[in-house]
């Protein structure tokens, strides 16, 4: 391995990095599965896996040499040829999915363009001329133009105007709103949600999963397209390989990204039943989508899953932690809510200063959503010894600070 040291960085050095990001003054030189090491050799137990992405932990060692053995054999060729790896890692998620067709992108935000590419076609060949979309509040879709349109949060969208038109907004787990907008709005084509709001504080609908369920049934009374985000909770993250899959309905539509390249960046948009067919030759594209090397990470990611039994797991040291936490903290005024490993702790007041507290006496890694949620997503390979040593630091974490 080529040996080079970066220098380093001085405190009053100016960055030339677009200040978009408030970060932390700290920084992991190394992983390896549920930990994150400093440069000092510090060990940090990681329960936020660089936010949903890292899910089979750092440093896979078979994800690992498939990049770099690809890495050092083919890296890209571009879709104007044939890409075997890119046909195996659409049929692996397919597998997973339930899904027919798949478009390879490489980020949340890009997957779910396509997916509301999809539903305008799908609303134009329908002779809808302007057709909309129904979003939820407090969602999380991204931050291009038009996911941070569709994105229920007024802080995303700030000095951004104009937005992307034509996104019709309800209330997260509210079915009536849905046929109240349908009742209003003639030229709705699709709606676009996700099964639990992960940015938006850990949510699920207040009548649960069930809620997905009312939605397909109104989408096939309106023949409306439903499409799920599991860009966060895709790839096991609670339980199922994905969160709808705690149903027995399937989206038309499914979006996924994070888990799906364990830090490797891609994404991916699917479809099923009447979606499929509606993005043809030269509707869409992405230079580096299904790349043969993120193709083959695709792969190896899903089959790395399958093969630990890291969706079980998820569910099972998730439903551990869960029950775990209901105990340890019952006498202190908190909701745990969450599924497998997407796990959401509801403090009584504003915690933000939970992260530094956490990451420098307790050498964990957190973070806190909505104001008052601490958000948990470890690795969903964790084990049961690990989750113990989660379990004790977070469990201390919160009886002293509450
Ligand atoms: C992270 C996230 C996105 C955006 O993904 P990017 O890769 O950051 O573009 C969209 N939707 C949900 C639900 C997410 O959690």
């Amino acid at each position: 391995m080529t040996d080079i040291t970066l220098a380093p960085i001085q405190p009053d050095q100016p960055s030339h990095l677009m200040a978009t990001y408030g970060r932390q003054a700290i920084s992991f030189v190394r992983g390896r599965g549920s930990y994150l090491y400093t440069e000092d050799g510090k060990e940090y137990l990681d329960a936020l896996t660089g936010i949903a992405v890292c899910g089979l932990g750092h440093a896979h060692p078979v994800i690992a040499e498939a990049i770099a053995e690809q890495a050092a054999t083919l890296v890209h060729t571009s879709n104007l040829f044939e890409i075997p790896w890119q046909t195996a890692a659409a049929q692996k998620l397919a597998e997973v999915s339930g899904m027919e067709e798949i478009f390879f992108s490489n980020s949340g935000a890009e997957s779910n363009e396509g997916a509301i590419k999809i539903a305008r076609k799908f609303g134009t060949q329908q002779g809808v001329r302007l057709p909309k979309i129904i979003v939820a509040e407090q969602s999380f879709h991204g931050r291009t133009l038009a996911t941070l349109s569709a994105t229920g949060n007024k802080k995303v969208q700030d000095g951004f105007a104009p937005l992307v038109n034509d996104f019709i907004r309800v209330p997260f787990g509210d079915v009536e709103a849905i046929q109240e907008a349908a009742l209003q709005h003639p030229d709705i084509v699709a709606i676009l949600i996700e099964p639990i709001q992960g940015e938006g504080g850990i949510n699920t609908a207040p009548q649960g999963f069930s809620y997905l369920e009312e939605v397909r049934n109104i989408c096939n009374q309106h023949n409306w397209l439903m499409m799920l985000d599991e860009i966060q909770t895709g790839n096991g993250r609670t339980g199922k390989y994905f969160a709808y899959q705690h149903t027995n309905i399937v989206p038309d539509v499914l979006t996924t990204a994070k888990g799906l390249g364990n830090g490797f960046p891609v994404g991916a948009v699917m479809t099923q039943g009447k979606a499929v067919g509606l993005l043809g030759p030269g509707s869409h594209g992405s230079t580096y989508g299904g790349t043969v090397l993120g193709s083959r990470v695709v792969y190896t990611v899903i089959d790395t899953i399958q093969k630990e039994n890291a969706v079980e797991n998820a569910a099972i040291v998730g439903r551990y932690i869960v029950d775990q936490l209901r105990a340890k903290l019952a006498d202190k005024n908190v909701q745990v809510r969450g599924f497998g490993m997407m796990i959401g702790i509801q403090l009584p007041k504003d915690c933000a200063e939970l992260v530094a507290i956490a990451r420098d006496q307790h050498k964990l890694i957190i973070n806190v959503t909505a104001g008052s949620v601490v958000r948990l997503l470890p690795p969903i390979n964790m084990t049961q010894v690990q989750a113990d040593d989660l379990l004790e630091r977070l469990v201390t974490l919160i009886n002293s600070y509450l």
